[in-house]
């Protein structure tokens, strides 16, 4: 049976993934999975800490009676308390429960927020380069993605994002640590684009949605902390999830939540349980809820990506590539040494190896490399990496 026409056509938008993947599956299935090395996908290497074993178990050993019946679609009381005091005590503001809807990941997040403050038409703003699910989810309630672009150190550009404003949008999505640059916002970034939305809402006499998507937010390097946005912007919340600084991608766990100061967060709130309800969610999944309180302080082991975005770094740049160094996330996101990044990642494919071109992410002229990977797969990835360049007339 076909698809509708809107489904076709945004397929076919991004046909190139589909087409980066079966070249890939191919790869792997004429050479074998460990010659070919993908650094192409965002999804996090390591395993959970050991904390979130022990306390599966536990409820597993210990089962409270009703423990996976429905619930109140905003989640837990317990869990939405805990996720609050933990804001109060990194944000200083005065976060409580009712302030925390508890969601599938980020990505449900950001659908329920982007649903709760849309009508059809309106506008999302996107820094690009970005997360290309975000069109999608922009489509998903009718509205209208529109793009500002960062500047050439990939930090928000103030004057780009003012251009983009209309009496139309709604929301605004910021995404730090970003992929797929790994540039962590700076405090004078984000203020900046608070008092843009500023002056935009009084110009238009509207609201504007600061929506941050911080699922890397912990995920970061050499002491930079990523910065709250709620001090910026009244009208602010946070997405997130526990996907991957405790690799739990697959759990669908994550969180929004609104800054106490919002206008009508009463309201928004109300609007943000309806959709996480009609969306079909309807909450996000009990076991993983009741473990959130026990995993909120744990991490996996930044210091291994650390390590890793060090090797990326020194390796590339030594061959001549130019890329601005991150300080978050696990992406790397260097220039193309050819004007065509899809031609440049089709070259490297030659060596087996896999990378996504900036084209995906609204930035032409580079490419994302993954480096959520086993050494041996980054290590084995180099020596397609330089030979790509020297072919390309960079030292390599
Ligand atoms: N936002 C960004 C920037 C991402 O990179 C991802 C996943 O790769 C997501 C959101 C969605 O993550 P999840 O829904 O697993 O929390």
């Amino acid at each position: 049976m076909a698809v509708s026409s809107r489904v076709r056509q945004a397929m076919e938008n991004q046909s190139w993934i589909r087409q980066m993947f079966e070249l890939g599956t191919r790869l792997k299935q004429q050479h074998g999975e460990d010659r070919v090395f993908d650094l192409s996908l965002g999804n996090p290497a390591l395993e959970p800490p050991e904390i979130f074993g022990r306390e599966l178990r536990r409820l597993a050993d210990s089962p409270d009676i009703g423990m996976h019946r429905y619930m109140p679609n905003a989640g837990y009381p317990d869990t939405r308390a805990a996720v609050a005091a933990h804001l109060a005590a990194t944000t200083g503001l005065p976060f409580t429960g009712d302030h925390v809807v508890m969601t599938c990941g980020s990505g449900g997040a950001l659908n329920v927020a982007i649903k709760a403050v849309l009508d059809p038409g309106d506008e999302v703003v996107v820094l690009a380069p970005y997360f290309p699910e975000y069109l999608g989810y922009a489509d998903n309630h009718g509205g209208v993605a529109r793009i500002a672009h960062t500047d050439s150190a990939f930090q928000p550009d103030p004057a780009a994002l003012e251009s983009a404003l209309t009496e139309r949008t709604r929301a605004v999505i910021v995404n730090s640590p970003n992929n797929p640059t790994g540039v962590v916002y700076s405090d004078e970034a984000l203020e900046a684009i608070g008092d843009v939305l500023g002056r935009a809402e009084a110009r238009f006499g509207t609201n504007i949605a600061l929506i941050s998507d911080e699922p890397y937010a912990r995920l970061t390097y050499d002491g930079i902390e990523t910065p709250p946005v709620f001090p910026y912007h009244a009208s602010s919340l946070l997405v997130t999830s526990f996907s991957k600084d405790l690799s739990l991608a697959g759990e669908r766990i994550g969180y929004v939540a609104v800054n106490p100061a919002c206008p009508d967060a009463e309201e928004l709130l109300g609007g943000l349980i309806y959709c996480n309800r009609t969306l079909g969610f309807v909450n996000a999944p009990a076991l993983m809820q009741r473990i959130v309180p026990a995993i909120l302080e744990s991490s996996v082991d930044i210091d291994w990506y650390r390590r890793k975005r060090d090797y990326v770094w020194e390796r590339l740049t030594g061959m001549g590539y130019r890329m601005v160094r991150p300080h978050g996330a696990f992406y790397a996101f260097p220039s193309s040494p050819i004007e065509d990044d899809v031609a440049f990642v089709r070259s490297l494919l030659e060596w087996n190896v896999l990378v996504t071109p900036g084209t995906g992410f609204g930035r032409p002229g580079h490419f994302r490399v993954s480096y959520s990977v086993e050494d041996r797969v980054l290590e084995g990835a180099m020596e397609g990496f330089s030979r790509a360049a020297r072919a390309c007339g960079l030292p390599g």
